[in-house]
Order: structure tokens, then C-alpha cells, then sequence
């Protein structure tokens, strides 16, 4: 019976994401799911982005957060559009409040939307939002045994950026080991190895964007 409810409810969820995903489709809008455990790096890769691609690109962000605006604040800082999501405990974004978010924006002004998730590393993968790609961010200092321990995640998404590749020396981060690990779930996916704060790798992760957006 317990399954039978969660399905019911995924299933709903999943009839919203697909009208997000026609509404997004329809005004040519590229969006983004960016999935993360707290503090690996959304917001500042998020930030990096702007800051390289604001005169080519049209970017708006919808940031979700159980409480408080403190990363919206920062990126609203940058002259963005940016729509807050407070969730109010649920450690998860679902379709009902992007589809929320998205009525508030001007989508035939934007060409890429970025859609920061609650920072988490299990329901986020469950609960498909409508986003043409899914991404996930794990920073060096995380341990490389996460796709191990949450295979789903890492199953789901199209994009794995590594973050805080400048910690590397100071930790035992076993690339080879993680990246064997990833492939063996989802041998497709893309994986790029990035530092926000030095900015390195960051022209490998924005020339695939902009490959995407067809720029
Ligand atoms: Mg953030
Ligand atoms: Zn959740």
C-alpha cells in the first residue's frame, strides 16, 4: 500500500514536469536542474556562469531553499532575474513549484535557466522537475565513495560537475576510482572537474553550455 501512494505521487509530479518541460520547450528556454548535497558549490558555479556568459546569454535562476533568500541575494546582486523558492521544510524541489517559479518569469526572454535544488542527494533524483538536463555538483572534500552510496543520483543525471578540484592534494579523492564508479552507473554521462574558486576547468564546463544553447 505504502508503494502504491508514493507511486501515485510520482506519477503526479511527473504530469506537471512534462507541462513545465512543453512551456520551457515552447519559449526555447534551456533548463538546468542543478542538484547537490549543501555547500558543494551550486550557487558559486551558478555565479561563475553569469559572470562569463551575462552578455551572451539571457540567464535567469530559480533558487530553492527550505528558508532565507542568502544565495538569491547573492545572485540578484548580479542583475539577474531571480526567483526565490522557500520550500518550507520539504528538503526538495518538485514540478508543482517550478511550475510556480515559471509562471512568474518571462520565458520568452530567457535562454538559460538555471533551477538551484534544494541542497540534498536523494529525493532531488527522484522527483524530475520538467528541466531539459539534470546536473549534480560533488565537491573533492565529499569523498569519491558518493556514487556508492547514492546510485541514483548519480544514475539520473546527464552532467556530474566536480567542484573544488584546487583541495585535491589535501585530500585522498581517488579520481580513477570515482570516475569507474560513475561510469559504471551511467556510462554516458559528461563529468568535468572544476575549482569555482580559482576557475579552473570552468572554460570546459561553459564551451559544453554553450554548445547546448547552440551559441
Ligand atoms: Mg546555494
Ligand atoms: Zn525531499
Amino acid at each position: 500500500m505504502k508503494v502504491k501512494v508514493l507511486q501515485n505521487i510520482l506519477s503526479a509530479n511527473d504530469k506537471i514536469a512534462a507541462e513545465n518541460r512543453q512551456m520551457l520547450d515552447s519559449q526555447t528556454v534551456l533548463a538546468i536542474d542543478v542538484m547537490s548535497s549543501p555547500g558543494a558549490g551550486k550557487t558559486s558555479l551558478i555565479l561563475r556562469t553569469i559572470e562569463r556568459l551575462r552578455d551572451a546569454v539571457r540567464i535567469a535562476v530559480i533558487e530553492g531553499d527550505i528558508a532565507s533568500s542568502i544565495d538569491a541575494d547573492r545572485i540578484g546582486k548580479e542583475g539577474v532575474v531571480v526567483i526565490q523558492i522557500n520550500t518550507g521544510g520539504q528538503c526538495h524541489l518538485d514540478a508543482n513549484m517550478l511550475h510556480q517559479g515559471l509562471q512568474n518569469l518571462q520565458l520568452a526572454d530567457i535562454d538559460l535557466l538555471f533551477v538551484e535544488n534544494v541542497g540534498n542527494l536523494i529525493c532531488p533524483a527522484e522527483l524530475k522537475l520538467g528541466t531539459q538536463k539534470r546536473m549534480m555538483l560533488l565537491s573533492v572534500p565529499e569523498g569519491d565513495d558518493k556514487p556508492r552510496k547514492y546510485p541514483l543520483m548519480f544514475t539520473e543525471v546527464e552532467v556530474i560537475v566536480v567542484n573544488k578540484i584546487d583541495l585535491l592534494p589535501y585530500t585522498d579523492f581517488d579520481f580513477d576510482s570515482f570516475q569507474r564508479a560513475v561510469t559504471g552507473l551511467n556510462p554516458d554521462v559528461k563529468i568535468f572537474r572544476v575549482s569555482c574558486k580559482t576557475g579552473e576547468g570552468i572554460e570546459e564546463w561553459l564551451s559544453w553550455l554553450k554548445s547546448e544553447l547552440g551559441k
